[in-house]
């Protein structure tokens, strides 16, 4: 949760702005009305407070001294005003606030709670500003600073790759085109071997009137480019443009390794990072459990219950599971099957950890038009690497079977299995 103070004295403003924040689960708003009030809300907030929306004339502060006030206090600040002029607009830009909104109704308080949660979401995102002009770099890292992106620095192209490699968690690099030792475009052709547009944004600067440096930018690999002398604004929709279609991309791509029903991951994306943990028991000789969980005799809930019911006992599976599996890999394979690694575990710690979920599930009934549904599950589990993630995975299957055939709501180990053959 977000709390944010909004300081505004005009009545139905501060309607529209409730109105918009209330949309937003994440945003918990303060009001005043004044900048006494301000003062008073700000004193009793202090570290919980994450930014501010201030009203640049109130009547007790009517040139901007609020701006100044949480800006001393290093609070990211919006600023909400009636009208800008070219000069003023340039005079707040420099104090240092995040962005201006002028009030143009609900679209523009629209704009500025987005801004909020952008830059709540970018204290996560590290930015590599690559310029061997101390002034230059210095005016673009207090730019994204403002932004609050996490910031790194390098003077030319070899120390960028160094950057780099420290920190493979870059997402955004901007760099400009003129350093010696390896300018802009050798370090874009250098770093598009190793990353794809879609994991590492580029946004090449180039300098004044070179404009076809420009494009050439982006023929090298760069995803967008900047002709300096840009401006604040420029800069912020550029970079925020960009960052914007890397999240949606992502969404784009975990929504592709998850199942849709229940949000659990996919069969596939089991496979790809079951892969490497597999990989890594093996060739440290460290345990690694391999579940395969089925819910018994699901066919009869829904033919007694409806398939409503059975989707709503699978999401709750899935939430109990991902709960208390919350440190490994779980994964809905298909139908009511999930498949479960345990990296780290041994045969009995991985059988003690899954009765302790089957003693949830068996305790807690799914609520279904007022009645309570009852289900259970069964599973094997095999700490055998065989010769491969999938052929553990299938001895694993032999265990629930024989899980089945025993009589279900039963956890099937290594050492079951013995006694049971
Ligand atoms: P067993 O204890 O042997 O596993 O019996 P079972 O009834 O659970 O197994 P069976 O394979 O016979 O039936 C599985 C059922 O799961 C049949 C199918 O309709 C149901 N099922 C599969 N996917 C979904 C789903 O997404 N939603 C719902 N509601 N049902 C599903
Ligand atoms: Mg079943
Ligand atoms: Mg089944």
């Amino acid at each position: 949760m977000k709390r944010i103070l909004v300081i505004e004295d005009s009545a139905l403003v501060t309607k529209v702005i409730r109105h918009v924040i209330a949309q937003d689960p994440h945003i918990e708003a303060i009001y005043a009305n004044s900048f006494a009030q301000a003062k008073f809300a700000y004193d009793q907030m202090k570290g919980d407070l994450f930014a501010a929306l201030v009203d640049l004339n109130l009547p007790d502060a009517p040139n901007g001294e609020v701006v100044d006030y949480m800006l001393e206090r290093k609070v990211p600040t919006i600023v909400l005003t009636g009208s800008v002029d070219e000069e003023k607009r340039e005079a707040l830009l420099n104090k240092g606030i995040v962005d201006y909104v002028t009030k143009e109704g609900r679209y523009s308080y629209k704009y500025a709670v987005n801004l909020i949660n952008r830059i709540y979401n970018n204290q996560n995102i590290k930015v590599l500003v690559v310029d061997d002009s101390a002034t230059s770099r210095n005016f673009v890292t207090d730019l994204l600073q403002r932004q609050l992106f996490q910031v790194l620095e390098a003077e030319n192209g070899v120390e960028a790759i160094k950057v780099l490699l420290d920190n493979p968690d870059i997402k955004l690099l901007i760099t400009d085109y003129n350093m010696p030792v390896m300018d802009g475009f050798e370090l874009v052709k250098n770093l598009r071997y190793k990353y794809e547009k879609s994991d590492l944004i580029i946004i090449g600067l180039s300098g004044e009137g070179q404009s076809s440096l420009s494009t050439k930018f982006i023929k090298n690999g760069a995803n967008d480019f900047l002709m300096k002398p840009f401006n604040h604004e420029e800069f912020q929709c550029r970079v925020m443009h960009n960052v914007e279609s890397l999240e949606l991309l992502e969404k784009v791509k975990d929504a592709a390794n998850r199942d849709y029903l229940t949000g659990a991951y996919n069969r596939r994306y089991f496979f790809d990072l079951g892969q490497q943990m597999y990989d890594n028991a093996r060739e440290n000789a460290t345990p690694l459990a391999a579940v395969v969980l089925d819910l018994d005799s699901f066919k009869r809930i829904n033919d007694t219950y409806g398939h409503e019911a059975g989707d709503l006992i699978l999401k709750h599976i899935t939430d109990v599971l991902q709960e208390c599996l919350d440190r490994f890999l779980v994964a809905r394979a298909g139908g009511e099957e999930f498949f479960i690694l345990l990296p780290g575990l041994d045969n009995e710690k991985a059988i003690s950890l899954i009765g302790k979920v089957r003693q949830i599930v068996v305790s807690t009934p799914v609520l279904y038009n007022d009645e309570e549904l009852f289900f259970t599950f069964s599973a094997g589990i095999t700490n055998k690497l065989k010769d491969s993630l999938d052929e553990q995975i299938n001895w694993s299957d032999v265990l629930l079977y024989r899980a089945k055939e025993a009589g279900r709501d039963l956890i099937i180990g290594d050492d079951d299995e013995e006694i049971l053959t």
